[in-house]
Parts: C-alpha cells; sequence; structure tokens
C-alpha cells in the first residue's frame, strides 16, 4: 500500500516542493486548496499531474473533517498560513484564524476522523506535521537559536505561529498523537513570492540585467539572515515524520548571510556591480531582531538531515529563473513588474 499524505498549502512555495518529494518516495498526494478558482491550480495541475486535489479552507472546520475523512491520509503536513509577517500587522485577526486556530482545526479533524488519537508512536494513524517558524524566537538575546531557545514572538504572525507550536505539542503531550512541529528557518527558491526580500532581489536583478529597469530599493543591507533552500527544507518535513518519536526540531543552515551578501551575490550572476544599482531608501528600514540562526544539531544527529545546497547556489537558481522567465515572457508581461 502506498503512503497517502495531505498537504495544505499546497499552492505555495514548500507545499510544491514537499508533493514532489513525497512523489517521489511513491506516496499517493493530495493538496487542500481553498477557493472555487484558486489561480494556482491550473498550474499546478500541470506541474503535478498525480496531485489529487481536495477543497477546504483552514477557516472551516467541516471542511477539514470532510477533507481527511476523503482522504484518509497517514499523514497531513500543514503548511497552510497566511505567512508573510507585514501583512500580518495589516490583518492581525485574519492572520490569528489561519495561521494561530488553523492547525487546531487541524488537528480537532484528525481527532474526530481517527475516532480518538490519530497516531501515537507505538500505534499507526494520522501523523501531523506543523509549519513553525524561527519568527517566534523573536527578539533573542543569544543566537545561535535550538529547540531550547525561549519564544519571544514580536509580531501577529509570530504569535499565530506560536499558538500553532503550541497546541501542536499540547495534542501530543494530552492526546498522545504523534505531532510535531519543524520550527524553520527563512527557506527560498524560485518559487518564493515576490514580497520577500530573496525574490525581490533576484526579479530586480533579472529585470536590470534585461534592460527593463535601472535600480532595486533596499532598506537595511547590513540585516542579517539564515537563509536555506526549500527544497532541501521539505526533506526535513517528511523525515520528521517518519522517525520513531514524535519531536520537535529547530531546522537552518546554522550559516547567517547579509542583505549586502545577497545582492552581491545575485549581481555577480549577471555580471553587474551592484553597488551601481542598489539604492538604501531610509522608507524601508525595519528595526532588526538580532541575528537569528539555526542550530539544526539536532536533526543532524537524529534524523541524518543536514541542508545540501549552499547559498551561492540557491541565489544564482533564483536569479536564473527569473532571467528564464522574463526573457521568455511576451513584451508586455516583462515591461509590468509582475
Ligand atoms: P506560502 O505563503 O508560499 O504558502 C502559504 C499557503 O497557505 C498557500 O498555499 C495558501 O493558499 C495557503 N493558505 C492561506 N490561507 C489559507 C486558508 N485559509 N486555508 C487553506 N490554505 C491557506 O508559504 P511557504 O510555502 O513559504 O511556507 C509554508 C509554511 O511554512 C507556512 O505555514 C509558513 O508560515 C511556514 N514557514 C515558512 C518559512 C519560509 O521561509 N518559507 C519559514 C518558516 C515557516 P492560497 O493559494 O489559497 O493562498
Amino acid at each position: 500500500m502506498r503512503n497517502r499524505a495531505l498537504i495544505t498549502g499546497v499552492t505555495g512555495q514548500d507545499g510544491f516542493y514537499l508533493a514532489e518529494e513525497l512523489f517521489r518516495c511513491g506516496y499517493q498526494v493530495t493538496g487542500l486548496v481553498r477557493g472555487q478558482r484558486n489561480p494556482m491550480v491550473p498550474a499546478l495541475r500541470r506541474q503535478l499531474p498525480d496531485l489529487d486535489i481536495v477543497h477546504g479552507d483552514l477557516l472551516d472546520q467541516g471542511s477539514l473533517i470532510t477533507a481527511v475523512d476523503a482522504v484518509q491520509p497517514d499523514e497531513v503536513y500543514n503548511l497552510g498560513a497566511l505567512s508573510f509577517v507585514p501583512s500580518s500587522w495589516q490583518q492581525p485577526m485574519l492572520t490569528s484564524e489561519t495561521t494561530g486556530l488553523g492547525p487546531l482545526r487541524m488537528l480537532e479533524a484528525i481527532r474526530v476522523v481517527s475516532g480518538s488519537n490519530g497516531s501515537t508512536s507505538s500505534q499507526p494513524g494520522i501523523r501531523f506535521y506543523q509549519a513553525s517558524t524561527f519568527e517566534m524566537f523573536g527578539q533573542v538575546s543569544s543566537s545561535p537559536q535550538d529547540e531550547m531557545t525561549p519564544f519571544h514572538p514580536r509580531s501577529p504572525y509570530a504569535t499565530a505561529k506560536a499558538h500553532g507550536h503550541y497546541t501542536t505539542q499540547n495534542y501530543r503531550e494530552s492526546y498522545g498523537m504523534f505531532a510535531v512541529s519543524g520550527i524553520m528557518f527563512n527557506h527560498e527558491s524560485p518559487r518564493r513570492s515576490e514580497e520577500f526580500m530573496t525574490r525581490k532581489v533576484s526579479v530586480a536583478v533579472a529585470r536590470i540585467a534585461l534592460g527593463l529597469d535601472q535600480e532595486l530599493r533596499l532598506g537595511n543591507l547590513c540585516a542579517q539572515r539564515d537563509w536555506g533552500y526549500a527544497g532541501d527544507y521539505v526533506t526535513a518535513m517528511r523525515t520528521m515524520l517518519q522517525a520513531d518519536r514524535a519531536e520537535d526540531y529547530v531546522i537552518g543552515t546554522g550559516a547567517i548571510h547579509s542583505v549586502r551578501d545577497l545582492v552581491r551575490i545575485a549581481f555577480d550572476c549577471v555580471c553587474l556591480d551592484w553597488e551601481k544599482y542598489v539604492i538604501v531608501d531610509n522608507d524601508l528600514l525595519r528595526p532588526d531582531a538580532g541575528v537569528l540562526c539555526g542550530d539544526a544539531r539536532k536533526a543532524r544527529q537524529r534524523l541524518g538531515w543536514s541542508p545540501l545546497t549552499s547559498f551561492e547556489q540557491l541565489v544564482s537558481s533564483m536569479v536564473e529563473a527569473d532571467l528564464h522567465r522574463l526573457s521568455a515572457a511576451p513584451a508586455h508581461d516583462r515591461r509590468s513588474r509582475r
């Protein structure tokens, strides 16, 4: 029998890579999609023709119960969320409902459909993965961060994620469910949405190289992040659900790079001098949260996981993908920024 997986957030960056990874491992994969005319569905059907789709919404408890009941998954990966931190300040209630209460609704759906407790470490049943985030660490006083680092969430997104994280722990401890969280640091790819820094840079560099733009405006070039490749991180998600014991893990590269490193490497990919094009815009400056860097020793030791893709490889793959996409686009599409 093939393992069956249900993924929420399948139209997002990680959902796509995770579905690909699970197909490679022989799974039958279903993606939960919200909205009657989700614009991502045609591309998803083209790129992942074996993906089954079930409709549902993390805001709607009944739809999750129906989806879990219809799919009867062995594993549920809850990646669905409103995931852009600045937007969470504009829509704090919706963020809390989706990103914070969404995991609770999914855990309840599993509990209801399983008749009791889902899977435990010793019994088969439905195993649950929650997409937690380094943003829960917030303002840090020590670096790097590991599973013992206290949380100090500093945005509606981070507080909502902390709720999802503790709910996952609570269902594991109270119901004995096999429910785990991956506390993941930033991970990027050519599929990253354009509002995020790395993709903003790769799109801008490709546009400048093609003569479509002249400048890239950024905030603090000294800000540092632990950036990894999404394709490597979904392997960690899958591996966490194969472990003998249900435990939470920090997933990061352990290396930090500045925004300046990012733009330098990205402009190097198109043989341009970044200093001629990058403008520091004071309106884009944000308070920095200290050095956020993941200590993934536990994942390395217990899961055998470590990142395979270097920062340089990640950045150049993003710039190359945007160059390719923009070069292939009709002229009127290339002129617009989207
Ligand atoms: P994306 O923003 O690319 O994807 C988010 C997904 O959530 C989309 O598929 C979106 O679907 C879905 N979604 C939003 N609202 C709902 C809802 N009400 N019901 C069902 N689905 C919904 O995120 P990523 O792929 O980058 O990240 C995956 C998860 O990992 C997220 O939970 C994110 O917060 C978390 N994470 C990501 C990190 C990163 O660096 N990428 C770091 C740490 C954690 P739709 O098409 O309907 O909009």
